[in-house]
């Protein structure tokens, strides 16, 4: 396949640089997973002439449609409500941060780390977690919805980027680090991708951190923009342990604080000791398991994890901000909005798909379906609203 894809355009592979691919790879641990030793792609290309093959993919990545829309897509506050709310875009930098931090530390994979944790959300529907449940609602004769596939739908197939390829066509690591969960149904679709998921084996150390950095990101960023929308106060906090332990400390040192200051030092507190936490149990961990090369790492039970007391500190966090935030009123309100949105659009195109975009229109009845999910799954909060009301409110606005 190489010699017909001489039109891949540029790092064309020199002698010289060759010898620097595998210097990227330099002070990694054995159990890392080393860009000079991948996998591959699923379409052969030429090495990359300046950058490792991880790099590359984390390039490709930054340089996505996908990535740009994440700008506009939700966390929990839709992006209308406030300028200063996370969105896709700012949390998955706030992952990518995190999974560094703790990458390095472990010495493992930064590169494949930041690329996984980059692309992590890059298949989420519009309005968070009720667009995507409607969306999987709609599509549940059809196969269903879920985002960690999409992600992997967007890498593979969606993004037209290249002459050569559909998607992004990224390493192996990455697609793996990217579909973090996956029914035994569709694993067995997909092929080398799938099979760690009905062998019960594990991904690499990098997808590991990736996936606990995400925790870390949103446990942190919620309790701060929660705080921020007044959806939540610091008297409610006062019963979870994590966080009161930490504004008692900042509170200790710095007495004459208050409001943001005071909730960001305890922020960054918590986010510290739980990137701490992980760093000195992952390595407890693998001192007890020893894996000399990534396929031990497979092969072992999950590594990169918290001590058991800080994972049960997390996950009271976790489930206040399920009572507290995440079904709170008003994110209900929006949360049900969001649905009708994606039901209106979703049962508009079906009635009659000759009002999709052409690129989103085939021929073909059954896959027609799938072919909206990914009209309606790639949308901005504020695009989904500008369609519906396209369809929907009698206007000049066509
Ligand atoms: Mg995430």
């Amino acid at each position: 396949m190489s010699d017909t894809r001489s039109d891949i355009r540029g790092d064309a592979q020199t002698p010289r640089m060759s010898a620097t691919l595998a210097a990227f790879d330099a002070g990694l641990a054995p159990y890392a997973a080393h860009a000079s030793q991948t996998r591959g792609r699923r379409f052969a290309e030429p090495p990359p002439a300046a950058r490792s093959e991880f790099q590359r993919d984390r390039d490709r990545i930054v340089h996505s449609t996908a990535f740009r829309r994440l700008e506009y897509k939700t966390q929990v506050f839709v992006n209308h409500e406030g300028d200063l709310f996370r969105t896709r875009l700012t949390h998955s930098l706030e992952v990518a941060q995190i999974a560094r931090s703790v990458a390095r530390n472990l010495r493992v994979n930064e590169d494949l780390v930041e690329a996984i944790s980059l692309a992590h959300d890059l298949g989420h529907t519009p309005f968070g977690h009720a667009g995507q449940d409607a969306l999987n609602e709609c599509m549940r004769e059809h196969g269903g919805f879920e985002h960690n596939l999409q992600s992997l739908a967007v890498v593979d197939e969606l993004e037209e980027h290249y002459g050569a390829f559909d998607g992004l066509n990224l390493c192996f690591e990455t697609r793996e680090g990217i579909l973090k969960h996956c029914s035994r149904e569709h694993a067995r679709r997909l092929g080398d991708l799938g099979e760690r998921f009905l062998l019960g084996r594990q991904p690499s150390l990098e997808a590991q951190i990736a996936n606990i950095a995400d925790e870390i990101a949103y446990n942190n960023h919620d309790v701060d923009d929660g705080l921020r929308s007044g959806l939540l106060t610091i008297e409610q906090l006062a019963e979870v342990e994590l966080w009161q332990a930490h504004y008692e400390a900042a509170r200790a040192e710095y007495p004459h604080i208050e409001g943001r200051r005071l909730v960001h030092e305890t922020v960054r507190r918590i986010i510290n000791t739980l990137i701490v936490d992980l760093i000195e149990e992952t390595s407890r961990n693998l001192a007890r398991h020893a894996p000399q090369s990534l396929d031990d790492v497979r092969a072992a039970p999950p590594i990169v994890a918290h001590s058991e007391g800080v994972a049960e500190q997390a996950a009271a966090l976790k489930r206040f901000l399920y009572r507290n935030l995440y079904r709170h009123y008003r994110v209900m309100r929006m949360a049900n909005k969001a649905r009708r949105v994606v039901k209106g659009l979703f049962e508009a195109f079906s009635d009659d798909p000759r009002l999709l975009p052409p690129a989103y229109q085939t021929p073909d009845e059954a896959s027609q379906p799938r072919q909206i999910a990914h009209y309606i799954a790639g949308m901005t909060d504020r695009y989904a609203l500008k369609e519906y009301r396209r369809l929907f409110v009698v206007s000049d606005d066509v």
